[in-house]
């Protein structure tokens, strides 16, 4: 600061000295002629003129030639040229800096594997890297295009249009058949929204066998299951079977009723997995249905001496797949009496709350530790296996639930304390009820 001052004062004294000589020049000059004063005159609008020339000389070369040399030029103006230039040369620095990072992103931008476009806030395509190309099928023309009449897969439109961008899609890509890719948006700046792509089909592929050879090995299973259950019951039912026998035949018995129960779940949830998300839409009516339940539960409760009551409250029907609710209510139902000592107290629910209705099975058995809530959904995740195992249990039924209520649209909602009791609740939405 103080060394521009400096530099600032040592120009302003040079014009001072340019100014001092001029005037003294013409001073001379007017005294022989005999007019000093307007000699004076003349010397100040001289000098004027000079400055005015400066500054010409500055303006033009900031508005036509700002890249070239600037013009020499002396006193003040050399000053506040100097600045001017140290001024350019830095923002040229940081400009070709800002150049490197830009090419650097977009190097490395347009070297990944995963397909990333950019979508203005009036959702035209704006740029896409190489990778999107390959993936999407995106094309030179395809700049400035509706992202919409570009992707027009039914499940994208719709994760597009709802704006919750939290969770990824699986799409079937529309370039090959044979292959899917995983799909995310993100949005940024002014409504701009970011459009990730990355190819899923070998993962697909996988998870298609996995289903597969479950839903293959179940199938398998059934008839050699129905053989040996048919002969275990006809041996059982011998008067002259030998004692020592009966007790490894009812063993077996209770294994194979297991395995065939194992068996019918993993049937069930595959085809759950396999039919899409808009099922059946038949009306159910849930008072009859809950009461058809009800009635099953209460033989089933006869060696527990549980308290079961039933309140219906809301009397309005889902739309959905009877079998597929029924037994999803019926394990909720089940779970409650076989996890809770006998002479507990069962309630179970159907009410309206705000716009949507649920169904609960509340009871006062062993209850859940809360960090297994989160895990009770996975496939034959038990929080304690031999007690599953004692009654009977298969570990599918909670993911079962899971998927029917995913199937209708609506979700699993846990709440349990150990050696309290349980809650489980099942929240229809409201495009799902009719009244
Ligand atoms: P299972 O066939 O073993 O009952 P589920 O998937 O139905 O399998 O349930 C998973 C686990 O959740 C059970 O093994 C049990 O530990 C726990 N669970 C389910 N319902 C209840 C309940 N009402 N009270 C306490 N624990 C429960």
């Amino acid at each position: 600061m103080s060394n521009s001052t400096t530099s600032l004062l040592d120009f302003v004294y040079q014009d001072l000295l340019r100014l001092i000589g001029l005037v003294l020049i013409f001073f001379c000059i007017g005294w022989v002629v005999g007019m000093p004063w307007l000699a004076v005159l003349l010397a100040l609008f001289l000098f004027l003129l000079l400055q005015w020339y400066s500054l010409y000389r500055l303006y033009r070369w900031m508005q036509h030639t700002p890249d070239q040399e600037p013009p020499e030029l002396g006193g003040v103006w050399s000053a506040l040229l100097y600045n001017i230039t140290r001024i350019q040369i830095s923002e040229h620095r940081s400009r070709k800096n800002l150049l490197g990072v830009i090419s650097r992103a977009q190097t490395s931008v347009a070297a990944l594997e995963e397909a990333v476009v950019l979508i203005d806030a009036s959702s035209l395509i704006e740029w896409w890297n190489p990778a999107a190309e390959k993936i999407l099928g995106l094309k030179s023309g395809d700049q400035g295009r509706n992202i919409l009449n570009f992707c027009r897969a039914p499940e994208f439109v719709s994760y597009y249009q709802q704006g919750n961008y939290s969770q990824e899609i699986k799409l079937k890509s529309w370039i090959n058949e044979e292959r899917y890719f995983q799909c995310k948006l993100t949005r940024f700046g002014q409504n701009d929204r970011l459009l990730v792509a990355y190819d899923v089909t070998r993962l697909h592929n996988l998870e298609l066998m996995r289903k597969d050879f479950v839903d293959n090995v179940s199938h398998e299973l059934r008839t050699p299951l129905t053989v040996l259950s048919g002969y275990l019951e006809t041996y059982m039912d011998q008067d002259d079977l030998n004692p020592r026998w009966r007790r490894g035949f009812e063993q077996m018995r209770q294994q194979t009723t297991r395995m065939t129960n194992i068996v019918k779940d993993l049937l069930l949830l595959s085809r759950l997995e396999n039919s899409s998300a808009q099922t059946e839409r038949k009306v159910i009516d849930m008072p009859y249905l809950l009461n058809k339940i009800f009635d099953d539960a209460q033989a089933y409760n006869a060696e527990f001496k549980h308290e079961l009551n039933l309140e219906i409250e809301s009397f309005r029907s889902i739309l959905g797949a009877e079998q597929e609710l029924t037994s999803a209510f019926t394990n909720l139902i089940t779970n409650a009496i076989k996890y809770t000592p006998k002479g507990g107290i069962i309630r179970v629910r159907w009410f309206d709350d705000g716009d949507d209705c649920c169904f609960s099975v509340t009871d006062n058995g062993i209850g859940i530790e809360s960090h297994h809530i989160n895990r009770l959904t996975e496939r034959f995740y038990r929080v304690d296996s031999d007690r599953s195992r004692d009654t009977g249990g298969t570990g599918l039924g909670l993911a079962i639930v899971k998927h029917v209520m995913l199937q209708h649209e609506g979700r699993l909602e846990i709440s349990s304390k150990r050696e309290q009791g349980s809650t489980f609740l099942c929240r229809f939405p409201k495009e799902r009820l009719v009244e």
